[in-house]
């Protein structure tokens, strides 16, 4: 059973229902006020009835005169000795000589009873007459209940009628009314169907007018929810592309010097090089992977404790002037004791990473300049290389992993896969720091890492 005919039935049965409670309790409004009508008319006519009665020296009695005119037509009533004859009855009963309600006439008491004798429905009220406390007699007085009769039932069908009704118009306006409110829905579940059907996550659901409703509000979400699908599955069809290139060129290239010794049935002492070098660039590329996918699966673990950031610096420093032998010169222009809290062999890689950078796009006798200071509530570490320097339109996507600049795509030995600053953006990130980059072509670049130093080291502004 479809959503819009559930709720077209809910709601007509609840204005239906509604309706039929609030008819009800009309109809039991209307009948107490008609029947308290009748009681007061049947009273008034006793009250006449008794002004004036007399009892005879036969025991027969004789009521007074009725005064209300209008009472006459619809009032009846009947005088009966203690004998069980009918001594009085008036005028419009005819010869009908039987008791006007035979069970009040029974029951000796004074009591309302409606009954229905030939004469149609009537209301009774039966009195038994006392002289002297001595019981001489019974009086009824009835009222004809036949309009009254007619009116409730004209009132009944008025209701069942009108809510009958109602039920019909709520069930057509709400079938109307749902169905336009729905329908955003069915073009959300086609869209969605043909998506699934054709793969295709481009394709968008149209929100005419940009309506801001629920319905509005939920094609705009599912629209976002595509795009951000859409976004990642693209991230991910590249990611997959960039592997699978970045681990295809060393295996073509180790496969290529298994052949060559092969075919002169010979280990050659250059081909196992190329083969080392290879494996170990798959080795660091295997390893960057894993960190890449630990760090974006939020995995990653950091350890965090206090960490001296200048001693981190030195030892970094030592180590790379090692490495970067005299092709480059490293030198330390300030350092401060400063110390913040985070992940130490985190921030080394980090480091390392960056200064090997340095090192790695500077050519031969460049520079390349550490330096470790305050600013304000930060730490700020600073790697300036005279290099190569990064294109402008290169600069704001060095972050993105495998992004490689232009210049940097050819193949060496050294060359990286664009993961390292990606890696070193989100180490960083979860330090609650961050790095910023300057650079201009065949100047250098600078990179700044700010860092918020630890709590207990307080802090003095050295910019
Ligand atoms: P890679 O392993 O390729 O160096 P990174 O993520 O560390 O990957 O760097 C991304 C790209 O940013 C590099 O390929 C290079 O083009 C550019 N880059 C990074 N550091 C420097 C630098 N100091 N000088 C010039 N270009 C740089």
């Amino acid at each position: 059973m479809s959503l819009r005919f559930r709720l077209t039935i809910l709601y007509s049965a609840l204005t239906g229902g509604i309706l039929l409670i609030f008819g009800v309790l009309v109809y039991f409004l209307v009948n107490v006020l008609l029947v308290t009508q009748i009681d007061n008319g049947i009273l008034q006519t006793y009250a006449d009835l008794l002004k004036d009665w007399r009892v005879g020296a036969s025991g027969s009695i004789t009521p007074g005169i009725v005064t209300e005119p209008t009472l006459t037509t619809n009032m009846s009533y009947q005088v009966w000795d203690q004998n069980g004859r009918l001594n009085f009855s008036s005028p419009n009963l005819g010869a009908f000589s039987k008791p006007l309600d035979p069970i009040g006439y029974q029951s000796h008491t004074v009591i309302y009873h409606d009954s229905h004798p030939s004469l149609g429905h009537l209301r009774v009220l039966t009195v038994p007459l006392e002289a002297g406390m001595r019981p001489i007699g019974t009086l009824q007085v009835a009222a004809n209940m036949d309009v009254v009769d007619l009116a409730r039932r004209a009132l009944l069908e008025i209701i069942a009628i009108m809510a009958a009704a109602s039920m019909v118009f709520a069930a057509a306006a709400s079938w109307f009314a749902i169905g336009k409110a729905l329908s955003p829905l069915s073009t959300v579940t086609e869209t969605a169907l043909q998506i699934s059907q054709a793969d295709d996550l481009s394709q968008r659901i149209p929100n005419p007018g940009s309506k801001q409703d629920e319905t509005g509000r939920f094609i705009d979400a599912f629209n976002e929810t595509l795009e951000r699908l859409e976004h990642i599955f693209a991230s991910q069809q590249r990611f997959l592309a960039d592997v699978s290139h970045e681990l295809r060129t060393p295996l073509t290239i180790i496969k290529g010097n298994v052949d060559l010794m092969r075919r002169i049935k010979q280990l050659d002492d250059e081909s196992l090089d190329t083969i080392e070098d290879e494996a170990d660039r798959l080795t660091r590329l295997v390893g960057n992977l894993l960190l890449e996918a630990q760090a974006e699966s939020g995995k990653l673990p950091l350890y965090f404790a206090p960490v001296e950031l200048d001693t981190l610096l030195l030892e970094v420093f030592k180590e790379m002037r090692v490495l970067a032998r005299d092709r480059v010169n490293i030198k330390l222009t300030e350092i401060d004791q400063i110390l913040v809290n985070g992940d130490r062999d985190r921030l080394k890689q980090v480091l390392i990473n960056l200064v090997s950078n340095a090192i790695k796009y500077t050519p031969k006798g460049g520079d390349v300049y550490l330096s470790l200071g305050k600013v304000g509530e930060n730490a700020r570490l600073i790697v300036r290389d005279t290099g190569q320097g990064i294109a402008a339109e290169d600069l704001p996507h060095i972050f993105e992993r495998f992004y490689r600049a232009e210049k940097s795509r050819t193949r060496s030995k050294t060359g990286g896969f664009g993961l390292g600053l990606s890696i070193a953006n989100w180490i960083i990130d979860h330090h609650g720091g961050r790095i910023e980059v300057k650079s201009a072509e065949n100047k250098g670049s600078t990179f700044c890492i700010y860092l918020p130093l630890h709590k207990s080291a307080g802090s003095s502004t050295t910019d």
